[in-house]
């Protein structure tokens, strides 16, 4: 090459990161609040208090929100609701915060 092409201002790299910033869902939207709440699926908050269904990621946590907002119920772990176990059979769902769109 004799140097004659200039660099391209847009690099496949750039506009790939154009086209993945406007295909993929950053959390916004009601897909992602579902998503933070962790109700639609099992994927952050794991466990759910029994008695104010409350979520917690794990049963230490759960035991804290327990001791403190329950102190007169006696602590059981096989009480607990296990969000993950409910909804983990589900893998065809589409997962909101991995991809937005199908379109490119
Ligand atoms: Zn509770």
């Amino acid at each position: 090459m004799t140097g004659k092409a200039k660099p391209k201002k847009h690099t496949a790299k750039e506009i790939a990161a154009k086209v993945d910033a406007a295909t993929t869902n950053r959390g916004g939207g009601k897909a992602g609040l579902a998503d933070r709440s962790g109700k639609e699926k099992g994927g952050h908050a794991k466990l759910e208090c029994p008695h104010c269904k409350i979520t917690a990621p794990d049963v230490k946590s759960m035991q804290i929100h327990h001791d403190s907002r329950h102190p007169k119920i006696p602590f059981e772990e096989s009480r607990l609701v296990n969000l993950h176990a409910a909804l983990a059979p589900e893998t065809s769902k589409l997962r909101p915060g991995v991809r937005g769109s199908f379109k490119k």
